[in-house]
């Protein structure tokens, strides 16, 4: 199964950045649990976040 690649511009890279959500007056408990990744076509700039493995997959549609 191959990648289709950005589902904006078509762009078959993508990085990842690590990124954890601030709420609003959270415990650090809450701030382990709004941890996701976020994976940016580096052509356009398209984003999408996620948790888990695989996320470029997901992002790529695979
Ligand atoms: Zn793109």
């Amino acid at each position: 199964m191959g990648k289709n690649g950005c589902i904006k511009c078509g762009h078959t890279e993508a990085k990842t950045k690590e990124i954890a959500t601030t709420g609003t007056g959270l415990s650090s408990l809450d701030v382990q649990h709004n941890h996701f990744t976020v994976v940016y076509c580096t052509s356009c700039g398209y984003s999408e976040l996620y948790r888990g493995s695989n996320i470029i997959d997901l992002f790529f549609g695979g």
